[in-house]
């Protein structure tokens, strides 16, 4: 980094002691924009980067609640709403035992420039808590939710702030949480969250958009090589929302999806994943991966190392931050792999970015292949604004339209940056200097 760009991500690193992914995000982006921070000094003469790394507004919160046992619970709730330069805060709440401020605060972060890259009009947030509602009964994760959203209600909105789902929260936790919140307000405002069920108010295929969207820009990525999925066989980690629908959408592209994996191990099944059975196991049963393995012949569940230690040519990590490392990058290069398309955010290390480059291989960050989802819910929004509904078609050839035109600018500021090929650069100054630009013409707020 050069001195002045150095100088302010010091100040990042003073002023949020502790935050280590936060850091890691931070840095990655002022590491990747510093062509675009040469050509436009008016960047740095307007504090952008000391702005765009202090969020709007960080709400930490009391989450009570009584368990089945009768016994009190107190879990935190956090809500960063980082940056509303392009339009409402808008990000998931994730649900996960380790979640802490650094892990919220990298995620609201990337949501800025990854909403940005949509080209709709959202700004970034994030939020979550530290509960995880794994082995919780459905009234717990009820009695969670209605208390999570009691404090929530008063600082979101469907023009201010809207939350999604992330880990932990799918179409049931999105449910009691919009109940209560209607019950708070009396309004049937159905903008103020997205992901909800399609009875009310929830859009056709945000279901799959995240994972779809991930294969699709691999696709993308692949023709401009003049190649495509079909033949390829593709590595996935993780068993949620993401890694199921990338599963789905590269059969359906002719690949062959062989892994998938959770804390409990990696499942390998040469003969390409039995959808159905999986879709069985994680969305009806919620069971693990172990599950499908005794249900399927041929399947194996590993429990040491890392499912990126099985050859693949193309590695779709869709799990979570920081599951692929220097090493585990090198053992997929050895092994063959050509293509990697983050359905995760974040999920490949600094060193392992590093590696794929040196490799020169196709690699695309989170931030634009994961980008589907969110702007799904964009979709989701435009649909509830104007109270209509589209057919399970449209709303995908719009995705489908999304996806192809962040890849293609992703490409573009590559090239103007005089770095073609190179997503991580394409993707960061796209998404940053339309934040940026916008930030400008808003003033000094
Ligand atoms: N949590 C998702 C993401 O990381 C989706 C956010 C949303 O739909 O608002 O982008």
């Amino acid at each position: 980094m050069r001195e002045a760009v150095q100088s302010i991500y010091d100040g990042v690193l003073d002023r949020n002691p502790g935050q280590p992914e936060f850091h890691q995000a931070v840095k990655e982006v002022f590491e990747s924009i510093e062509p675009a921070l040469e050509r436009k000094p008016e960047y740095l003469d307007a504090a952008i980067l000391e702005r765009v790394t202090e969020p709007d507004r960080q709400i930490m919160f009391r989450v009570p609640w009584v368990d089945d046992s009768g016994k009190v619970q107190v879990n935190r709730g956090f809500r960063i709403e980082f940056s509303s330069a392009l339009g409402p805060y808008k990000g998931g709440l994730r649900f996960r035992e380790n979640v802490n401020l650094s892990i919220i605060k990298f995620l609201g972060f990337e949501q800025i420039f990854k909403n940005s890259l949509t080209g709709l009009a959202m700004g970034g947030g994030k939020g979550g808590s530290d509960f995880d509602p794994h082995g919780r009964s459905d009234a717990e994760v009820m009695r969670f939710c209605q208390s999570f959203m009691t404090e929530l209600a008063r600082h979101i909105g469907p023009s201010t702030d809207v939350p999604a789902g992330d880990i932990g929260v799918g179409g049931r936790e999105i449910g009691y949480m919009f109940g209560q919140y209607k019950r708070l307000r009396n309004s049937y405002d159905a903008g103020v969250l997205t992901g909800k069920g399609l009875a009310w108010g929830g859009s056709l295929v945000r279901t799959e958009a995240t994972g779809y969207g991930t294969v699709l820009f691999a696709q993308s990525m692949l023709a401009t090589k003049g190649e495509s999925l079909e033949g390829k066989k593709v590595l996935v980690s993780g068993a949620g929302n993401v890694a199921i629908y990338a599963i789905e959408k590269a059969q359906q592209l002719g690949a062959t999806p062989i892994t998938f994996s959770d804390s409990s191990g990696y499942v390998v099944d040469e003969a390409g994943v039995d959808l159905e059975l999986l879709k069985q196991v994680k969305e009806v049963e919620r069971g693990r991966v172990a599950d499908y393995v005794e249900r399927r012949p041929g399947a194996r569940l590993v429990t040491g190392g890392s499912v990126w230690d099985v050859p693949g040519d193309v590695a779709l990590p869709c799990a979570t931050q920081n599951e692929l490392d220097g090493d585990a990058a090198n053992t997929l290069l050895r092994g063959g792999c050509g293509v990697v398309s983050e359905g995760a955010n974040m999920p490949s290390t600094p060193e392992a970015v590093e590696a794929f480059q040196k490799a020169g291989i196709l690699f695309a960050p989170g931030k634009a292949a994961n980008a589907g989802g969110v702007a799904t819910s964009a979709l989701e929004m435009e649909q509830n604004a104007g109270r209509t509904r589209w057919d399970f078609a449209t709303a995908e050839a719009k995705l489908t339209g999304i996806m192809t035109d962040i890849h293609d600018s992703c490409v573009a500021a590559a090239e103007e940056y005089g770095r073609p090929g190179d997503y991580v650069l394409g993707a960061n100054a796209a998404g940053f200097t339309r934040v940026a630009d916008v930030m400008i013409a808003h003033g000094i707020v």
